[in-house]
């Protein structure tokens, strides 16, 4: 068979009718008519309908060994359907092919999941892969990458990326690659390190971020750089989070904050355009102080308005002994008020859901909620307020009838903030506050050079992003704290997309900056001696930014996680349940890496967990010491029960049932507490214990 004459399954158009064609790819499915066999034929470009007649004779028997997922070249010619026979749901729905050949290239194993995604009568309906682990589809990966929808988002991933480089190629930047195999570049992440067979004791780093490059880059005279780029980051596990992810990485020199600002506008317009969305510019601005105050994050999602709203000021003088001893702590308060959906916040919802349940658990101790009819105000806990008050409050918060007003009273100003923009996602979500398809960038600015920590101050983004002012002390720390930093984000629908900054391009300052920072000169020279060198040649005002390439793809393609843009992601574990990495590796290897002598060899990297452990850890339930024993038996015993069922034919039939499904209760009628939960014995081994309920896992994976 000549593959040059192969046309694409789902081009194919009732223009084609009459055409003798040659098609290659995957059965998709199979539906037998006893004298008319059908399939459907799947390649890249879509599927198409193919017919065996039970005339044809030994071409129809072939094709009667035919299963899902096997490889297959067939000829025919392009037919139209017959009437009522059409499939809207095909692009080729129209039309099918006539089969006169049938090769098969390569039979298929039945897969472990279902593949196809289109039914093969109009209006029916697949299975797909809902329901199926996403640790399965992961595992055998190359099949789930033939489901249509998939193979669709990485060719858009494609696409998005292409304009983005397109764009930056027509504005005069060039891609360069920088290393992988590096020192720490400063993130704020953990690094993943690479130990050096050659150097013993010593290791590279993968980058975090090609930061240090790209600013060595506008040293070094080249200007304008870009790259699509893989960093490495060591951080805990979150559930849209990945070891590895990729970049679109740029710097310019002789720039300002408005050049970036233009340019990734543009270039965001151009990437969002890839999917029909228009994202309207100029992208707004927000201080990060305002987008604090007013949505308790720096991350503000503003396609909805439930803005916070200050009410400290208005119970300096209160008789409602709360607020009264909050504000005299030098604590705050703050509310913001929804509008017309008093009916859903009813008296119950408000007290019994949010202020006992759900606003402690985003950290405020409490909340106090009045709700507004006949122009007055009604709570719990209205009548401590007196009638200026009252009426101070309706004015503040624009109070109608049929609003309620929910505020936060802490002593720390953080807590009243994040609990209250949590507290606004929560409501605006319960509500269906949120516009679907609506897209809101916005650039957050202004942030905080530095931040505060137990042991001293740290970098809000990197330590090379300029400062506002140069005439700082490294050694005052209130005015150090009081800086703020030439750094913008770029955050769309309350999401994160990128962030970068105008960076310091004098030794000098770097130096102080370092000083601030608290690092010592034998620190500074050992970790950046060979970047703060370099700043001492002529550096050029530069700046840049990188965007979080996955992230920004799987939004424009509005997939459920990130891993639906990333062809071989890792699961929510940081594991590749397809090459199973990370993996044990051998004592040799080890030794070769100078990880571990030859007496050492027992602490190669073999994982032996311990199953107890793992157990109470899954479970999250502690154990003592002296349980531990009892433990491991029982843990024994089950993995001695499973490994006698893993020997099983798999058609074994089970013999017995351990125990009669049924209701099973204890004797008698009055249930009393165990009195254990009085003396707390009963959650003496739980690790995490709230409101006197065991704390477990949300999912356990
Ligand atoms: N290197 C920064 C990051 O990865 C971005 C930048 O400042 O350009 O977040």
């Amino acid at each position: 068979m000549d593959y040059r004459k192969r046309t694409g399954c789902g081009k194919l158009r009732p223009a084609d009718i009459g055409r003798e064609v040659c098609l290659a790819g995957w059965v998709d499915a199979r539906r037998d008519h006893g004298d008319l066999l059908f399939i459907h034929l799947r390649d890249i470009s879509g599927i198409v309908q193919v017919v065996f007649n039970v005339q044809a004779g030994s071409l129809y028997e072939a094709a009667g060994r035919l299963k899902e997922e096997y490889c297959v070249l067939i000829t025919g010619q392009v037919v139209r359907r017959l009437e009522g026979t059409e499939n809207p749901a095909l692009e080729t729905g129209d039309i099918e092919i006539k089969a006169a050949g049938l090769e098969i290239i390569s039979a298929s194993k039945t897969p472990p999941f279902p593949i196809s995604e289109k039914a093969m009568t109009a209006g029916a309906s697949v299975k797909g892969t809902e329901g199926v682990e996403e640790d399965l589809r992961l595992q055998y990966r190359y099949l789930d990458l033939r489901r249509p929808s998939l193979q669709k988002h990485l060719v858009n991933r494609y696409r998005i990326i292409k304009a983005a480089r397109d764009f930056l190629d027509s504005r005069g930047f060039i891609e360069v690659e920088t290393p992988t195999l590096t020192r720490s570049t400063p993130e704020g992440a953990r690094d993943y390190l690479v130990p050096s067979r050659l150097h013993p004791g010593n290791f590279y780093a993968l980058p975090q971020s090609p930061q240090l490059f790209k600013q060595l880059l506008m040293v070094g005279g080249l200007e304008r750089y870009f790259q699509v780029v893989r960093c490495y980051r060591d951080e805990d596990l979150r559930p849209n989070r990945q070891p590895e992810f990729t970049q679109l990485d740029l710097e310019a020199s002789f720039i300002d904050e408005e050049f970036i600002y233009e340019l990734m506008e543009e270039a965001l317009v151009r990437m969002f355009a890839v999917a029909g969305i228009s994202l309207p510019r100029p992208f707004p601005r927000i201080s990060y102080r305002e987008a604090m105050e007013t949505t308790g994050t720096d991350r503000p999602d503003l396609r909805f308005d439930l803005r916070l709203v200050e009410a400290t000021d208005l119970f300096r003088n209160t008789g409602y002994a709360i607020f009264r001893k909050i504000i005299g702590q030098g604590g705050r308060i703050k509310g913001l008020i929804v509008r017309g959906k008093s009916e859903i916040l009813s008296k119950n919802v408000l007290q019994n859901e949010y202020a006992r349940e759900i606003v402690p658990g985003f950290g405020a101790k409490g909340m106090t909620w009045m709700r507004v009819a006949g122009g007055k105000l009604e709570s719990n806990i209205v009548q401590f307020f007196n009638p200026g008050e009252q009426q101070a409050i309706l004015e503040r918060f624009q109070a109608e009838d049929g609003s309620v007003i929910m505020m936060i009273a802490d002593t720390s100003s953080e807590t009243v903030l994040s609990a209250l923009g949590q507290l606004r996602l929560h409501l605006a979500r319960r509500l269906e506050l949120i516009p679907g398809n609506k897209y809101h960038p916005v650039w957050v600015t202004g942030f905080p050079l530095f931040e505060a920590t137990e042991a001293g101050l740290t970098s809000k983004h990197h330590p090379f992003t300029a400062p506002d002012r140069t005439d700082f002390d490294p050694a005052d720390r209130p005015g150090l704290l009081s800086l703020n930093s030439r750094a913008y984000d770029l955050v769309v629908n309350g999401e994160e997309l990128g962030g970068g900054s105008i960076r310091i391009n004098d030794a000098r300052v770097q130096r102080r900056i370092f000083q601030a920072l608290d690092l010592s000169e034998a620190e500074v020279e050992e970790k950046f001696g060979f970047f703060v060198r370099a700043l001492d040649y002529g550096t050029p005002p530069h700046g840049g930014l990188a965007l979080g390439l996955d992230r920004v793809a799987s939004m424009i393609l509005g997939t459920a996680s990130i891993r639906d843009v990333i062809a071989f992601p890792k699961n929510r574990s940081a594991v590749c349940p397809l090459t199973q990495a990370p993996a044990p590796v051998t004592p040799e290897q080890l030794a070769e890496l100078h990880l571990a002598g030859e007496g050492e060899l027992k602490i190669s990297g073999r994982r032996e967990e311990d199953p107890v452990k793992r157990l109470a850890w899954v479970s999250r339930l502690g154990y003592e010491e002296s349980e531990r024993n009892e433990l491991k038996k029982a843990v024994e015993a089950a993995a001695d029960l499973a490994g006698r069922i893993e020997k099983l034919p798999a058609d074994a039939e089970p013999v017995y049932s351990p125990s009669r499904p049924g209701n099973r209760m204890r004797p008698g009628r009055t249930a009393s507490k165990y009195p254990g939960v009085e003396k707390k014995d009963l959650f003496r081994n739980a690790p995490a214990v709230k409101n006197g309920h065991f704390k477990v896992a949300n999912i356990l994976e």
